[in-house]
């Protein structure tokens, strides 16, 4: 057991997943002088700003329709929100000490030294008050991703320990352990055996040959292990050869969220690595948006190269084979409000796929004000659900999703992402909102026509 287990122990029977006892702060790791974590930030934030980056922030014309975007700004209307603003300092850096004219800068001290104060602030804006939702990127006229600038520029806070404690905890467990929620290779056997036994289903581990390798997300493993089951209701159906490996299974990437690339590539490569070793043609990641995002799109660059297989989310997976005709459903007879999950949908390409899964449900889908690739975000993606200090902003951001379902009208909302899921879990336990959200693939599985 290492001192964050002692200090910030996992807490497991509440709504969302975390580390107990949070204390409101600016957090940092490690012992070291302040003027050490602001060097170790200002040159990781200049070494991440290459030419795109710089390209970017020249081109912003401060035209304010990020604000409009953001669910933060929107849902406080506090300027500290506006998506622009909160990659300032990573601005400062580039202005002051990469940019074309820093020479000038830095000898009329036209650009000043960012301080710890002002990094320790902008430790709430890159971490608490940004789920990476994209939704400015989106809006933005010129084309500005803010979203993936705030994941480079949380590289910079985690080079100088200046981390929220209990994202930080997680992604050091995940490192360590394999797994940021406790999930470990035998806890996940324990699982699978007595979920196996439990449903009087097969559920194949460690098979040295398989055409499919399933991931999974610790939240499930922990929290909804019935998506577990669910996916080999559904693999097993269509008689695939498919296995779970105990040497990659763990598709949540709090590498990546985190701001550690060592780690993000660590976590992925174990999941490379089994998918390579079990020679698998398919890699199918769960219902968790970031963890899509980091094997689809950012895997090749971990691995340096191609990725030998085929990665799909298993919303896509499930919308192939409805269309293929492999699965057939029954009809649900209910109406259906789907939340797009931000990294799936909207930065994941993937928008179109649950909608013909609800489709072959035969449901009516009851579609919100804003949807599909517009969607507003949960708020408790990019790590922000795990950080307690953040928990009133990401409540008030909730409302514009309870607003938006209610008005839609359905009889049950649904979504793809678990992460998202157990965010509106505590919303619901927050606000006593009368609406659960449901899982796309468990409405898969309850449905199939055998
Ligand atoms: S929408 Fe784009 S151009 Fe407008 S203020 Fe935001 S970042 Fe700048
Ligand atoms: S990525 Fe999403 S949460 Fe982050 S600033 Fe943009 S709109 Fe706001």
């Amino acid at each position: 057991m290492s001192d964050i287990d002692t200090l910030h122990p996992l807490e497991l029977d509440t709504p969302r997943l975390s580390v107990e006892n949070p204390q409101t702060r600016y957090d940092k790791q490690g012992e070291r002088p302040d003027e050490e974590r602001v060097t170790a930030a200002m040159q990781r934030f200049a070494k991440d700003f290459g030419r795109t980056a710089a390209t970017y922030m020249e081109s912003c014309i401060h035209c304010g329709q990020c604000a409009q975007a953001c669910h933060f700004y929107t849902s406080t209307q506090n300027p500290k929100y506006t998506p622009i603003w909160k990659l300032e300092p990573f601005k400062q850096a580039y202005k002051r000490e990469s940019g074309a004219f820093s020479f000038i800068y830095k000898a009329l001290n036209l650009k000043h030294k960012v301080t710890i104060e002002e990094l320790e602030e902008w430790q709430t804006l890159l971490y608490d008050s940004c789920t990476m939702c994209g939704r400015c990127s989106l809006i933005c006229p010129m084309g500005i991703d803010i979203a993936t600038l705030v994941g480079q520029a949380r590289h910079g806070m985690f080079a100088a320990g200046l981390v929220p404690h209990e994202l930080w905890a997680v992604a050091e467990r995940a490192e360590r352990e394999g797994s940021p929620l406790g999930a470990t290779a035998k806890v996940l056997k324990e699982r699978i055996d007595w979920l196996a036994d439990e449903n009087e289903i097969e559920i194949p581990m460690d098979k040295s040959q398989a055409d499919v390798l399933i991931a999974l997300s610790s939240i499930e493993i922990m929290k909804y292990p019935q998506s577990i089951v669910s996916t080999a209701k559904v693999l097993n159906h269509l008689g695939l050869s498919w296995t779970l490996r105990s040497d990659g299974y763990e598709a949540t990437n709090f590498g990546l969220l985190s701001g550690n690339s060592e780690w993000q590539k660590d976590l992925s490569m174990k999941l490379i690595q089994a998918a390579i070793d079990c020679s698998a043609k398919l890699v199918i990641m769960p219902e968790c948006g970031h963890a899509y995002g980091a094997l689809r799109w950012q895997g090749a660059n971990m691995y340096g190269k191609p990725l030998p297989f085929q990665v799909l989310h298993i919303s896509e997976f499930l919308a192939e084979k409805v269309q293929s005709g492999e699965i057939k459903l029954k009809a649900l007879g209910k109406s259906i409000t789907f939340h797009d999950p931000c990294q799936i949908s909207r930065r994941g390409g993937a928008t179109q796929a649950p909608r013909d899964v609800i489709h072959a449900l035969g449901a009516d889908l009851k579609e919100t004000q804003d949807t599909g690739d517009l969607n507003w975000c949960c708020g408790g993606g990019g790590g922000v659900v795990t950080i307690h200090r953040a928990d009133p902003l990401r409540h008030k951001a909730f409302e514009i999703k309870m607003q938006q379902i209610d008005a839609a009208g359905a009889d049950i909302a649904v979504t793809s992402c678990s992460n998202c899921r157990q965010t509106f879990d505590d919303g619901q336990a927050h606000f006593q909102w009368d609406k659960t959200m449901h899982s796309l693939l468990e409405l898969v599985a309850d449905n199939l026509i055998e």
